[in-house]
């Protein structure tokens, strides 16, 4: 397999809607990893048959898919009703690679892994490096689209997965909708240009329900708002629309979170890394957009060090982080990447003042970071439980992405279970989490 090419993984969902919803699982989580799914058997890196072993009829059928597979492709793993009993499977085909029963849809994940590792690399992933580990059964990443438009100059993913190509509206909801009904309580819209949705597909209708949703980034998060779990749009770029979407956050449809990669502040370093919206007055859209949603938490990402930054971009840098105020923050080290454009910018910056920019910026929002917090001391917020102690639970509030925020910890009476949703009193907070007392449930 070519290591720069997304691996590619051909699926067959045998069997009752119970099935579909672990396919529509396995689907999702190997999307997100960055896995395509194929075609054909014949090309593709591996098949996954998901079986049915509810009438004799159904097991014929199930075995006849996997002898396809073995024949067309050779390396099959097998889940599935069928798969409670493996014998008949392994008389039939010894060498399938892994044997799984229903609701098992971890097991198959980590049989894809170890047939097929993803491609993980830093600079195309979209789930954070810990995010390869399996999600919890409570949220769930949706990807909505391939590709991208843009040519930010530091950036391969155009090159190699090309264009951006979204999926219809139904599509992607239909999947939501599974999800939901099987207890995701957290939908995290992904995506590398969640705003540009829809734009390949020149914002085409496609029926739903009762009504035809268009393929655009707004309708998409209104429907996906009404669909009862939370819903967390990440890797969404300063578009113009973007600002329609903030009305749903103060509605509570979707949560008051952006996830805006802005990668710098200062319009020489912008333009040189060729950012889409760079030129649009982000600090004026943050101010309308915070008082329009009070609420709203942004995160963003930004990188130190790129060819040509110098110490007055780095200041303006810092001063623009001020009046931003941005909630969370990761900050990278400018790295070249094979391929890159940037590679050929000149103005290098020395790894030491790499470095040094790096420290000043944590600084800078540790500071920030505390200061938010502190506001939210007294308050009561909503916890989702992503993992339970004797007495203190670790949770999120809606201002906190699995993985990549804070955490809020919060010490109950009775014991939590995870993915449980329970309202918190803030009592305390320091630099980036949130400590608190369960108040209601
Ligand atoms: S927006 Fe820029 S950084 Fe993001 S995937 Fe597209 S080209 Fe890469």
């Amino acid at each position: 397999m070519d290591q720069s090419a997304a691996p590619k993984v051909s699926f067959v969902s045998l069997g009752c809607p119970k099935a579909l919803v672990d396919s529509e699982r396995i689907i999702t989580r190997l999307r997100a990893e960055g896995y395509e799914l194929a075609r054909k058997h014949d090309g593709a890196d591996l098949v996954i048959v998901n079986t049915c072993g509810f009438l004799d009829s159904a097991k014929q059928e199930s075995l006849g898919a996997i002898g396809e597979a073995m024949a067309e492709n050779g390396k099959v793993i097998v889940t599935g009703c069928m798969g409670a009993e493996p014998e008949q499977i392994e008389k039939a085909y010894p060498n399938v690679l892994s044997i799984t029963g229903p609701q098992q849809y971890e097991s198959v994940l980590e049989a894809v892994h170890r047939a097929v590792p993803p491609t993980h690399n830093p600079h195309l992933d979209l789930l954070p490096p810990q995010g390869i580990k399996l999600t919890p059964r409570h949220y769930a990443y949706l990807k909505i689209s391939e590709g991208c438009n843009n040519r930010c100059t530091f950036c391969i993913i155009p090159k190699l997965r090309g264009d951006l190509v979204s999926r219809q509206a139904n599509d992607v909801l239909r999947e939501a909708e599974r999800l939901v009904a099987a207890g995701v309580k957290e939908l995290l819209v992904v995506s590398q240009d969640t705003s540009a949705y829809g734009i390949d597909l020149k914002y085409a209708t496609s029926p739903w329900k009762d009504r035809e949703v268009r393929a655009r980034f707004y309708d998409l998060a209104r429907e996906l708002g009404e669909l009862g779990a939370w819903v967390r749009l990440q890797y969404v770029y300063p578009y113009p629309h973007v600002d329609e979407v903030i009305g749903l956050m103060s509605e509570g449809k979707v949560l008051p979170y952006l996830d805006i990669p802005f990668q710098h502040a200062s319009p020489d370093v912008l333009k040189q890394m060729r950012r889409p919206a760079a030129q649009d007055k982000t600090l004026a859209r943050i101010k309308s957009w915070r008082e329009q949603c009070p609420d709203l938490t942004l995160r963003s990402t930004f990188i130190v060090g790129f060819p040509g930054e110098t110490d007055s971009d780095f200041q303006y840098l810092l001063d623009w982080l001020d009046e931003a105020q941005i909630d969370r923050l990761g900050c990278f080290k400018y790295e070249p990447v094979a391929g890159a454009t940037s590679n050929g910018l000149e103005g290098t910056v020395p790894e030491e003042i790499k470095t040094a920019r790096w420290n000043a910026l944590m600084a800078r929002q540790k500071r920030i970071s505390a200061q938010r917090l502190k506001r939210k001391v007294g308050t009561r917020q909503q916890v989702i439980i992503d993992e339970v102690g004797p007495s203190v639970a670790k949770g999120r509030s809606k201002a906190d992405a699995p993985q990549i925020d804070g955490s809020v910890y919060v010490a109950s009476r009775r014991p939590l279970k995870v993915g449980e949703i329970v309202t918190a009193k803030i009592e305390r907070a320091d630099e980036y989490d949130l400590h608190g007392t369960v108040a209601g449930f």
